[in-house]
């Protein structure tokens, strides 16, 4: 059963996929759990149950991470129903694999607005309302150390991620928070699944010396590790998880 003076987390993306799992370790972890979502209104709604019925505290929150008002609005939300913030998880994200000769203006604008403006929009509403002591996980990619065709926007969106987190960790000098990046690779979620044959999907899978796509519990319980104590140390860093690919 969550305490009631539990530490407060928001999860942004969490209605499925990795940010789904971080929110359900992060309430067994005894944190108070905001559920992010921009548009999977009902899966957002069924993990809170979920997480109520399991005795945690937790809400859901609409927000487009990329849109500033909402961030803003999203912050009042779990300020006013859950209490100050201590823990930021960027998750949000979205991937479509294009040859970058074939990249829409359209494309390039959404990859950007929602991985990089959403998780400085993120960072600059933390910057003024986190708790001292806290921490941030923002989510970058291993496509980064990959460099692999088709994904050039997405990675340069993740790469511009990696250096908001270590300029960040060193702007909140003095606040003890921390600040990293997770960097997944290949992990079973809709992102990575779709479009992908069963043979490009294996071809994936059979990539790091593991010899098996990532789960999103072996994420979770990466930034379970970054948000607690046992991580105070670990500052300004960018951690690639997955299974030894790069
Ligand atoms: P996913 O299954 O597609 O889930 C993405 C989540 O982000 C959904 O909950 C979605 O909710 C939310 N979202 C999308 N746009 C949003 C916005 N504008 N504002 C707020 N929420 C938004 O993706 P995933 O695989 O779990 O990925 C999570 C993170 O890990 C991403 O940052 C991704 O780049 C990164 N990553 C994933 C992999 C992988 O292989 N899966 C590898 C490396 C890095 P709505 O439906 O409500 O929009």
């Amino acid at each position: 059963m969550t305490a009631p003076n539990s530490k407060v987390a928001i999860v942004t993306g969490a209605s499925r996929g990795i940010g789904a799992e971080i929110a359900k370790q992060l309430a067994s972890d005894d944190f108070a759990v905001a559920v992010n979502f921009a548009s999977s209104a009902t899966e957002a709604s069924k993990l809170v149950v979920q997480l109520r019925q399991a005795g945690h505290q937790a809400i859901a929150v609409k927000a487009d991470v990329s849109v500033a008002a909402d961030v803003s609005r999203m912050f009042d939300e779990v300020e006013a129903q859950l209490g100050k913030v201590d823990v930021l998880i960027n998750n949000a994200g979205i991937l479509q694999v294009m040859p970058l000769a074939q990249h829409s203006d359209e494309l390039f604008d959404r990859t950007f607005a929602i991985n990089t403006r959403g998780t400085f929009n993120t960072l600059r509403e933390a910057a003024n309302r986190l708790n001292d002591g806290g921490s941030i996980v923002n989510f970058s990619s291993s496509t980064v150390g990959l460099n692999l065709p088709g994904y050039s926007v997405y990675i340069a969106s993740k790469a511009a991620v990696e250096s908001l987190t270590q300029v960040f960790a060193k702007e909140l000098r003095g606040r003890r928070i921390t600040v990293n990046a997770v960097a997944p690779g290949p992990v079973a979620t809709e992102l990575f699944m779709h479009g992908k044959s069963e043979e490009q999907v294996q071809h994936y899978a059979k990539m790091p010396p593991l010899e098996r796509l990532g789960q999103p519990e072996d994420i979770a319980s990466i930034v379970s590790f970054l948000v607690s104590p046992a991580a105070g140390w670990v500052n300004g860093q960018i951690l690639r998880a997955n299974g030894g690919l790069v």
